[in-house]
């Protein structure tokens, strides 16, 4: 499956769309998560802030009130002048004041005017000055406990003002007040690096950790505040510059998020507000939100190399799936091309199966004809054998008659001499008789050799072998005679087609009739040569004697022809041999040579 242009362009564009919406749900929920943290972290400590600074405050709460008890205050408001009485007046807040730690102790009369005080003996004591436009003052004498916060008009020191009415029975004739100082609860938060402010009412910061920002207002003063602050000269100035808080933003009930504009920078915020409705203040803790930045610029980029491993996952599985892909087509040609060999290889075969099917018929065929073939040859010559033998059955009868007729006269003879009692010519009669009778069982063994079927199946026949065989059986005459052959063969390995007994046997015929021919001869030769000639091979039989005359050529296989002696030939040697030849698909010629003597060639078929 392949992807187009534009198709890829879109998922490429949906890809990058829905990285970049990861980024951002990773940047704002990192976000979201770390302001909860900051802003759980700062309830706490705003809480504990708020623990410290009640501590700070309300532990002198008794103080106006009990001294406003003390009996020796009411007797110096009605005897104001008694300096005896404003001494021992002094001398008890002085003495209270420092058991008390806090900052100073005074008593105003019913306007306000200060009669004594705890630091009656410094150069900053308050007596004789008036407080009448304080408002712990004005509080005061209407009954209530008073409570304010401000710098201190003769001190210029900011404190916490604490003040209770004295009475004279149900009558308000002066008031205590008790100024503490948050200084050093101030100091403290400055110390544990803490970026907070305390604020009045009207969001004017008191007190806070930033010198920078006291005396600073949350939000601008509307002009009654401001006036009302100049009239109370609460904090001796009347100038209050603007925290610079912009951007605001409610997150929470307690919590903003605002940038912190100063000359120099910008800073983002989280300003989280604790309100202490009693005491009419706020406590505002300002965070740095530096660290949400970092937090959020990890998780981005955190996402980020995330996303990217995963493209890179990706990319490497494409890949590797296009890989794979590319592998099992491949193997899947592979596998057709196999099969397609398989299939030819397997069509072959079969056409092969076939061929070969159809040469095994042929074969069989071949072989049953040649059978056939053969056993009609055999049948023919077997008949040729049968009508020669017809022939000679004169000449074998004549052949046979004389030794019978023989043989009677010496029998009939014998019995004569014997009945003469001379028995050493009975016994002359009796061996010729003998004689007769081989020389008879002699030409009755040779026809029946002659007219036995041939059976001897032909075979590979070594013609040195048959020659060698047949120079032994011929030893002993080739010996007497003083004759040696005279081989000759190029190529030993030569074989016929022949029965190796039946070829000696022609051998021994051919060389005893050269024997004979070359007995007178002087310097007697005789030669055998074996020569391949296409698929025959010719073995020749040469001597060096008279040679045949041609008359006789015609009728030299005829059985019973010979030249020789009574004693010494059949004449059914050649006609033999050229019946054996004939057997195995052969020939057999007589000649004479070009120097006289005669020469018999068998030819018989090559083995291969
Ligand atoms: P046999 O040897 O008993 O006469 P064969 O059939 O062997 O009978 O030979 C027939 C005749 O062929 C022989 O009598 C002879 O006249 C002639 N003959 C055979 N071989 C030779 C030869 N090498 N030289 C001359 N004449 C031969």
């Amino acid at each position: 499956m392949s992807t187009g242009r534009p198709a890829r362009i879109l998922l490429t564009f949906a890809g990058i769309c829905i990285a970049a919406g990861l980024l951002w749900l990773a940047a704002a929920w990192s976000e979201r998560n770390e302001l909860e943290r900051l802003r759980d972290a700062g309830r706490h400590r705003l809480d504990v802030y708020t623990g410290s600074l009640r501590n700070a405050v309300d532990r002198f709460t008794w103080l106006p009130f009990v001294v406003s008890t003390q009996p020796g205050l009411v007797a110096l408001l009605r005897a104001p002048q008694d300096a005896v009485q404003r001494d021992k007046v002094n001398r008890y807040l002085a003495t209270v004041n420092k058991a008390a730690q806090s900052n100073s102790l005074y008593l105003l009369d019913a306007n306000g005017l200060a009669l004594a005080s705890s630091n009656w003996d410094t150069p900053l004591s308050y007596i004789g000055n008036n407080y009448a436009f304080r408002p712990y003052f004005l509080q005061a004498r209407e009954g209530h406990a008073g409570r304010f916060y401000g710098v201190g008009f003769t001190t210029l020191q900011p404190g916490y003002f604490l003040s209770y009415p004295v009475r004279d029975g149900e009558r308000i004739v002066g008031v205590v007040v008790a100024k503490v100082s948050l200084d050093a609860l101030e100091h403290n938060w400055r110390l544990g690096g803490e970026h907070m402010l305390v604020a009045d009412r009207d969001g004017v910061a008191f007190l806070a950790t930033d010198v920078d920002w006291k005396w600073r207002t949350l939000a601008p003063l509307p002009a009654e505040t401001l006036r009302y602050i100049e009239d109370s000269r609460q904090y001796g100035r009347n100038v209050f510059p603007e925290l610079g808080l912009v951007g605001r933003q409610t997150i929470d009930h307690d919590t903003e998020r605002a940038f912190l504009q100063s000359e120099a920078r910008r800073i983002d915020v989280l300003m989280q507000t604790i309100k202490l409705p009693d005491l009419d203040w706020q406590i505002v803790l300002l965070t740095d939100l530096a660290p949400v930045r970092q937090v959020v610029a990890r998780a981005v980029v955190g996402t980020a190399l995330g996303l990217l491993a995963l493209l890179s996952w990706w990319l490497f599985w494409r890949q590797r799936r296009r890989r794979i892909r590319d592998n099992l087509r491949a193997s899947a040609a592979l596998r057709q091309a196999h099969d397609e060999l398989e299939q030819k290889v397997a069509e072959r075969t079969h056409e092969l199966v076939d061929a070969n099917d159809q040469l095994q018929r042929e074969i069989a065929e071949r072989i049953r004809t040649e059978a056939n073939l053969r056993a009609a040859q055999n049948e023919l010559v077997q008949a040729g054998k049968l009508a020669v033998l017809g022939q000679m059955a004169a000449g074998v009868t004549h052949e046979l008659n004389q030794p019978l007729t023989a043989m009677r006269a010496l029998a009939d003879n014998a019995k004569l001499l014997l009945e003469r009692g001379n028995t050493a010519a009975v016994g002359d009669n009796l061996l010729h008789i003998s004689q007769l009778t081989a020389r008879m069982g002699k030409i009755t063994g040779q026809l029946r050799a002659f007219a036995r079927k041939s059976d001897s199946v032909a075979e590979p026949v070594l013609v040195k072998q048959a020659i060698a065989n047949a120079q032994l059986l011929l030893e002993q005459r080739l010996r007497q005679q003083q004759v040696v052959l005279d081989i000759r063969q190029s190529d030993e390995s030569v074989q016929v087609s022949c029965n190796p007994v039946r070829l000696e046997q022609v051998l021994i015929n051919l060389l005893r009739n050269a024997l004979d021919a070359v007995r007178d001869q002087p310097d007697a030769a005789i030669s055998v040569n074996v020569l391949r000639d296409d698929g025959k091979v010719r073995i020749t039989v040469t001597d060096n004697g008279p040679g045949i005359s041609p008359e006789h050529l015609p009728s030299l296989f005829d059985p019973f022809f010979t030249t020789k002696g009574d004693s010494e030939g059949l004449g059914l040697g050649l006609a033999i041999s050229l019946s054996i030849v004939r057997d195995f698909g052969g020939n057999l010629l007589a000649s004479n040579g070009p120097n006289g003597g005669a020469c018999f060639e068998v030819a018989l078929l090559a083995a291969l």
